[in-house]
């Protein structure tokens, strides 16, 4: 697999520890609790994103560092070396900066893995993406995961979310993990047996190929479940996968492939809480019910 994309910054300080950084400074990610939860930070740190993505070749800008952080002290500071200058003439001198930063930046061709420390979903083939850290973090503080829990997860792409909701539910939990696309369930299987080991992936886990829009009835109930591929809003029926949640309560989260997130809060068999978070795009999921 060959793939060109030209996306990602590529910077020799950028490593997982400094995605997490990242993560853990954001103060206000969809407008919702600005802060993550320490657990969901350390189970990050444990997973190496690059890990988890296909070696492949890709082009990619390199930025000079030191015109980057030169251009963005000047935005910074709303003027540029010459205080004489007016707002317009420092706006020009600014744009004609940013220009030549994109004309002379150098396109490298590295693995993909070197990109991905950036906070930006990567793609993984068959056209689909290993999502943005900042979402998997969210959507891993919102399900409130904790040691024991019983996870279905739709769309196990390269595994990666897969491995940090595993860290969270550790010990005594178990992920059970639907991918439709068969290269990606084998892709993913490969990358947890080399992340966890054999023994603890079996432990850990159970990877299923297939359309998981339906659920996994033969494997419920489960405590929480979570879609990482997009629904269309008016087709989609969350009662179906809700009827899989376990009785005594449960939490359902699922994107729309671009709007909302919603998670829905079940007891008794009952919704009894719906929230929203607005601003997400995702893949589009497929199968019998999207
Ligand atoms: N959590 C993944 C994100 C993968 S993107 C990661 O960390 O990499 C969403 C994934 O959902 C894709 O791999 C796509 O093939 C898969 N998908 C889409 N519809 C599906 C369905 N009905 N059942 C199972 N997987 C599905």
């Amino acid at each position: 697999m060959v793939m060109f994309i030209r996306v990602g910054l590529l910077l020799h300080t950028m490593n997982n520890d400094s995605l997490v950084d990242l993560i853990e400074s954001e103060t206000n990610y969809l407008r919702a609790r600005s802060k993550r939860s320490k657990r969901v930070l350390e189970a990050m740190r444990k997973v190496d994103r690059g890990a988890f993505l296909p070696d492949v070749p890709v082009e990619c800008f390199f930025f000079e560092p030191n015109i980057v952080k030169k251009l963005r002290d000047q935005l910074l500071s709303g003027s540029t070396t010459n205080s004489k200058e007016s707002t317009e003439e420092q706006l020009v001198n600014l744009a004609t900066g940013a220009v030549k930063l994109l004309i002379n930046a150098r396109t490298l061709t590295v693995s993909l893995r070197a990109l991905a420390y950036n906070n930006i979903p990567l793609p993984i083939g068959y056209e689909q993406t290993c999502s943005q850290p900042s979402m998997v973090a969210f959507m891993c503080d919102e399900l409130e995961l904790q040691p024991g829990m019983k996870v279905l997860e739709v769309g196990t792409g390269c595994g990666y979310h897969a491995a940090i909701a595993s860290e969270l539910v550790s010990p005594g939990g178990k992920v059970v993990s639907i991918e439709i696309i068969p290269e990606l369930h084998k892709f993913a299987k490969e990358n947890l047996i080399a992340y966890f080991g054999e023994r603890e992936f079996h432990n850990r886990f159970k990877l299923i190929c297939g359309d998981g829009s339906m659920g996994a009835p033969e494997e419920g109930p489960f405590d929480r479940i979570y879609l990482t591929a997009g629904v269309e809003q008016d087709r989609f029926k969350p009662e179906v996968l809700a009827e899989q949640l376990s009785y005594e309560g449960g939490m359902l989260l699922f994107p729309e492939a671009e709007g909302k997130l919603i998670l829905q809060c079940y007891s008794s068999g009952k919704k009894v809480e719906e929230r929203e978070f607005t601003g997400v795009r995702f893949v589009a999921l497929k199968g019998e019910n999207t």
